[in-house]
């Protein structure tokens, strides 16, 4: 399963630096993951000031 952004997201975009596969991208007020290119590394997760990535 792919990871997804909770609307706790503050668009820091610190997660999409750390993305091995560049799967997060600035959407609407938040940074979203495309979960067909995510591979559930949880890099996003640790990376994230706020704990909004979080798996589905
Ligand atoms: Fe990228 Fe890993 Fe987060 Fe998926 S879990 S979006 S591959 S950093
Ligand atoms: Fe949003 Fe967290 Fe990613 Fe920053 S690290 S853009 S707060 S999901």
């Amino acid at each position: 399963m792919a990871y997804q952004i909770s609307d706790d997201c503050i668009a820091c975009g610190s997660c999409a630096e750390g993305c091995p596969v560049n799967a997060i991208s600035e959407g609407e007020g938040k940074y979203v993951i495309d979960a067909d290119t995510c591979i559930s590394c949880g890099a996003c997760a640790e990376a994230c000031p706020v704990g909004a990535p979080s798996e589905a």
